[in-house]
């Protein structure tokens, strides 16, 4: 029988209702207590890492995630991590760089509802979970979430109320789970060659910039100083504004120039950036080699410029690590 160690982080999933509003509150062994039927598929130890409304998750969380796993990694077959939905795709993202080739599952759950509900997705959304960490066709790092399921990198909390809040970005689910039966669509584990690779170190000096249309360029340069790496969210396929007085080209040269890196990126959330279809996207890439974020989803893009940054030594070397595929996270480069 399969080893699945469940670790708990928090989230609605293990939530009750408080005076101030719905917090976590229920122990790691309690969500066990609803999913009895696990026992006829595989055998679970259980871990409370923290109990956070996933509102409060920063990066020392998701290093202490990746150090959970690392930790008890030859001890079990899978992981299932219990987490808030509504920075789970972030979560989800940033484990995938964290833990890179992995042979052995690490899947992220959690529900809209609290499990002790009586009517709820949580049940199903848990069992799901463990009967996919315990499935051999199963590796890397995953979202299991309203019978789905979705890589790592490629989730977005779509919808903030019903219980198929997860979608997966311009790229295909991994698999579907109805009842007990799991149909993969992405069935590539033999595919993986190598070691699996544990990071411990993140950069979280990485801002996510939203453009509006009249937004002043001179933000980024009271900006300068807290950052080593932005994220401008454009608009459509791509491109930054060219009015004002302090324009957006002088600020990505400065930024450039001091180092740090600018990435453009969509805040279209389906298909991608190509900055190189118009005017303004192509003018200001071409001179500045600004970096851009293709068809990635927001989320894996701001979890890898801190893993990158982390890891690389000069530009060149963060390009090279945010060009390569992890856990399908780019198609378009
Ligand atoms: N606020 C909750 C959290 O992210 C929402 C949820 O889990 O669904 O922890």
């Amino acid at each position: 029988m399969k080893k699945i160690l469940l670790i708990a982080t928090g989230g609605t999933i293990a939530s009750g209702y408080t005076e101030e509003g719905l917090a976590p509150q229920l122990a790691v062994e309690e969500l066990l207590r609803y999913v009895k039927e696990y026992e006829t598929f595989c055998s679970v130890d259980a871990c409370q890492l923290f109990s956070l409304d996933s509102t409060n998750i920063e990066g020392e969380h998701w290093l202490k995630m990746a150090a959970a796993v690392e930790e008890n990694y030859d001890a079990f077959d899978g992981f299932v991590i219990c987490h808030g939905t509504d920075t789970m795709a972030f979560s989800a993202a940033a484990l995938s760089y964290l833990i890179q080739n992995s042979r052995k599952p690490i899947v992220v759950t959690g529900a809209q509802k609290p499990i002790d509900l009586p009517v709820t997705d949580a049940r199903t959304n848990l069992l799901d979970s463990l009967r996919f960490a315990a499935d051999d066709r199963a590796h890397g790092v995953n979202i299991v979430f309203g019978g789905v399921v979705i890589a790592g990198t490629r989730a977005k909390k779509e919808r903030s109320k019903s219980y198929n809040a997860f979608s997966s970005i311009n790229y295909p689910s991994i698999a579907v789970i109805r009842e007990e039966r799991i149909t993969f669509y992405i069935d590539d584990k033999e595919k993986l060659s190598g070691e699996t690779v544990f990071y411990h170190k993140l950069n979280e000096r990485v801002l996510l910039l939203k453009l509006i249309p009249g937004m002043d360029a001179s933000v980024l340069n009271r900006l300068f100083p807290f950052y080593d790496g932005v994220i401008i969210e454009s608009f459509g396929v791509g491109g930054f504004p060219e009015y004002g007085e302090v324009s957006f080209f002088s600020e990505v040269e400065r930024w450039a120039k001091a180092g740090k890196i600018v990435m453009a990126a969509t805040q279209v959330t389906h298909e991608g950036s190509d900055m190189a279809i118009y005017r303004v996207g192509r003018l200001i890439k071409e001179n500045f080699g600004l970096m851009e974020a293709y068809d990635m989803t927001l989320e894996a893009v701001v979890t890898k410029m801190m893993w990158g940054l982390a890891q690389a030594q000069s530009i060149e070397e963060f390009r090279e690590l945010f060009y390569t595929t992890v856990n399908h996270d780019i198609l378009f480069v």
